[in-house]
This record gives C-alpha cells, structure tokens and sequence, in this order.
C-alpha cells in the first residue's frame, strides 16, 4: 500500500465508485482541513539526536558484517553506545553535554574513515542508517579553517517560504574555501532537520500556542453538498513545517486529474491568499473561497487600509481616501515576489490631518503602499470586503464540519499518532483511516436518510405527525 500511488487509487476508486452511484456530486462542494500528526519516535534533543544515530547506524553494521565492525569497536564505544542513547544519562553541565557532543562526533568521523578505507566491505557504506548518519553529521557538525570539528550553533530562523531563497546564507559563506564562518554555523531549518534516525523524513514543527511536535501534517479534503453524505475525497500528507497553503496545488492538481475537481472549496485562511484564490480560478476553475488575511498593522493603525485607496491601472497611480494622487508607482520584489511601491508625497502628506493614522510614522514621511499586481490586488480587495458580509460569511459557516471529520479521524480512529515510520506508511494509514471513515459514514447514511428525508425513504412516524400538523390534515387536541 505504501508503494507509488497505491494507496491514493484505493481512495480514488471508491470516490469514483461513489460518483457513478450519485453519492459523490461532480463540480460540488469540497472543504478541506489539516491536522498535525505525531511520528512513531521518541522526541530527542539534539545531543540524544547525534547519539542515537550514531548507535543505531553500529548496529545495522554489526547486523551486516560483525567480523568487520569489531576491529573498530572500543570499550568505550561498548560503554557509550551499548545501549539506547537516553537524556537522562547524559551529561547535565552545559559544558560536559558539548564536549560529549564532539565526543560523539569525533567517535561516528571515525566510523565514516573506516567505511570509506579502499579495503571497507562497499555495501556498508550504502546502509540506510548510515546514510542518515552521513546527513545528521552534515546538519549537527562542521569542520573550522583549522580542521577542528566543531558543534553547529542553534537554528535562528524559521524556514518561511519567503527565506528558502534568501542569499543571504550563500553569501556568507567564505568564497575562498566553501567554509562558512562561525556565525552562520547553524543547524538547518525545521524543513530540512532531521530529528530522529529512526524515521528520518519527520519533522519538528509548532503552532504557536497549540502545539509542538515532530511527525507530519494530514489534510482532509470532503464534499459538503447539502442532501448528500460527507465523503472524504482527497488525503494528503506533508512534513509538520509545510504552511497548509503550499497543499493546496497539489490538492487540487490530484482532484482535477480525476475529475473530482469542486466547483467551489471551503478552506480556512492557512490555506487562502490572492495568488492561490486566482490559480484556483484560472488553472482549475475552481471557487476557493476563504478569507485572505488583513493587514498585518491594521489593529494597531485604525487609519486608512490599502483597500481604501483607488488605484489607476493604466496612469499607475494611487488615489488615497483624501483626494491626493500619488507619482506613478515601481515595481519592487518583497519576499521574493513582485510588487509595486508606491510613495505619496512628504509634502502632501505633512498637510494632511489624518496623516497620524494614515502613515503611522512620526519622522514627517509620506504614505507608503505595497499593491500586489493588478488581478492579485483585485482579489485582495474583492474578497477582505466581502468576508466582512452577513451573506460571504453564511456562504462559508459550512467550512467549520470539516473540523468535526478531523475530530472524529483522530479521537475515533487514531489518527493523530503514526502507526508506522516513513511518509510513504504513514500517507497509507491516512487514506485507509479516510476510506475507513467513508465506509463508517455511508454505512450510517441510509439509515439516517431514511430516518430524516422523506425524499429517500418512508417518513418516520414522527415526520409524518408533523407533516400532517403543517398541512392542516390533522388537528391538534387540547
Ligand atoms: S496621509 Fe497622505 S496618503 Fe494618507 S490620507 Fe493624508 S494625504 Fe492621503
């Protein structure tokens, strides 16, 4: 099941099964949601993490060629990996743990010489823990100019998508010899990381004030078409630090493909932005409707939103609220992505009496507004005026069942903790736990239809008083 695409096409025809029989609505309504799913492994620290890796790629060596291990095993190696590498058995002084640290390192560069000796048995080298070693020595240690093995430094930043392409790591390596200087020494990203040697492709992630965890993410695609059951149609899993938006082509990609492509889905705003809203649109033909953020400063400046100005597409030129029109704007990039600035006059701005709330700067400059290019910026603002509409936010309450199918994939059925290790296993037991859901949920649904809609089976007894008091064919007894 954990092969190719196994386990997608056991969910796909059932969906597509369910679609012949009506059950499934073509061009319907799909919501998707996502929940974080715990790895089969003990969380460790990054001096558990080099240990254990370190002793977990001996003993795959011993399993395969123990004449040839023995020659390099000492008592100390006996004494420090003989048994699982535990927190509570190592150092606890900050700078016994580091030396510990080099210790180990120094101890799994030798392992590494002798596997790479011209006499060293080639498929040892290729052992799967010993790869995972190879990458954990790369992320843990780096050698400085004078050869000294050294400890990389704690992570600074977070991997958002915006930094994946920043020079501004390449740079400050050292042209001369490829070394990067101490300071950027770091460990990598959460993206990158790897945290544990026994299921090297979790990942450590958090959500601030929710949740902190190493494993994946599980996102649930399900149709919502009133009249007709909650089938979930699509299942993806990602590492724990992926942002839900950048799912999102792949969800739809995967439902297009299969021609399960919704005529309208209901995300949360993880998953919303006015690119995503418009490749929806344009490349799949499909309504994502979700709120797009606001401004980030709005709250603290109650003053004048960039929806408030007026802009001239073909003059490229702002109008703000008050009447003043801005020199045409430049193209920018911010994060990577093209934008255009645009910068009101000092002058104008100085003269105006909103200028406090407007510019929300005290050094006298004038306004400065960032559009996004012309359909993005429609987009934008199209949709942050209508979220704030009785009838939008009618249209979107029906995204909130979703949460229920994710509480009842994880308290009924367990799908917060992975039964096994790998993406590939652990996106097998996500679609079985979703077909599994189906078939709960489909078994259930003709009782319940007959129960509740007199339009797919005999009206319960009860539906048939009532009917019956509404239309006047019966009277009530006092
Ligand atoms: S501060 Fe400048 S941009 Fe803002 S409303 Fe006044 S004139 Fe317009």
């Amino acid at each position: 099941m954990a092969e190719g695409d196994r386990a997608d096409r056991l969910l796909t025809s059932m969906v597509e099964r369910l679609a012949q029989t009506g059950l499934v609505k073509r061009r319907g309504r799909q919501r998707t949601d996502s929940t974080h799913v715990l790895a089969a492994v003990r969380r460790l620290d990054r001096i558990e993490l080099v240990g254990e890796t370190l002793r977990a790629a001996l003993e795959e060596v011993a399993a395969a060629d123990e004449d040839w291990i023995s020659a390099l095993v000492t008592d100390e190696w006996a004494r420090r990996y003989g048994r699982p590498v535990r927190y509570e058995r190592l150092p606890k002084e900050t700078s016994e743990r580091k030396q510990y640290a080099l210790t180990v390192g120094e101890d799994g560069m030798r392992l590494f010489q002798a596997l790479l000796a011209p006499d060293a048995p080639a498929r040892l080298r290729r052992l799967p823990k010993v790869e995972v070693m190879r990458q954990v020595w790369v992320q843990q240690y780096w050698y400085d100019e004078h050869g000294d093995l050294c400890w990389r430094g704690p992570k600074q930043t977070r991997d958002r998508l915006s930094r994946r392409h920043s020079p501004l790591r390449s740079t400050t390596a050292d042209a001369s010899d490829g070394r990067p200087d101490p300071a950027s020494a770091r460990v990598p990203w959460s993206s990158v990381e790897i945290v544990s040697p026994h299921d090297p492709q979790a990942r450590f992630s958090h959500k601030p004030g929710k949740a902190e965890w190493v494993g994946y993410k599980d996102h649930q695609t399900e149709t919502c078409d009133s009249g007709l059951p909650n089938v979930i149609v699509h299942v993806a899993t990602t590492p724990a630090p992926e942002q839900d938006i950048d799912a999102l082509e792949r969800i739809h990609s995967d439902l297009a493909a299969h021609n399960l492509a919704p005529a309208e889905h209901l995300v949360d705003g993880g998953y919303t932005s006015p690119a995503a809203i418009h490749r929806a649109r344009t490349e799949y033909g499909i309504d994502l409707l979700g709120p797009v953020r606001l401004p980030p400063r709005s709250r603290a400046l109650p003053g004048f939103n960039k929806e408030d100005f007026h802009p001239n597409w073909n003059e490229r030129t702002l109008t703000c609220p008050n009447g003043a029109t801005s020199p045409p704007w430049k193209p920018t990039l911010a994060d990577g992505q093209p934008r255009l600035s645009v910068l009101f006059p000092r002058a104008v701005c100085r003269a105006c009496d909103d200028r406090p709330q407007c510019t929300g700067n005290v050094d006298g400059k004038g306004r400065h507004v960032l559009l996004l290019p012309q359909p993005l910026q429609e987009i934008q603002n199209r949709v942050r005026k209508e979220q704030k509409t009785k009838p939008w936010q009618n249209r979107y309450a029906m995204r909130a069942g979703c949460e229920a199918t994710v509480s009842e994939t994880v308290h009924t059925h367990g799908l917060r903790n992975c039964r096994y290790r790998g993406t590939a296993k652990t996106h097998a037991q996500h679609v079985l736990t979703a077909a599994g859901t189906n078939i709960i949920r489909l078994s259930q649904y003709h009782d319940d239809a007959r129960s509740t809609d007199p339009q797919r089976g005999q009206a319960t007894r009860f539906q048939h008083l009532c009917q019956q008091l509404s239309d006047g064919t019966r009277t009530r007894h006092s």
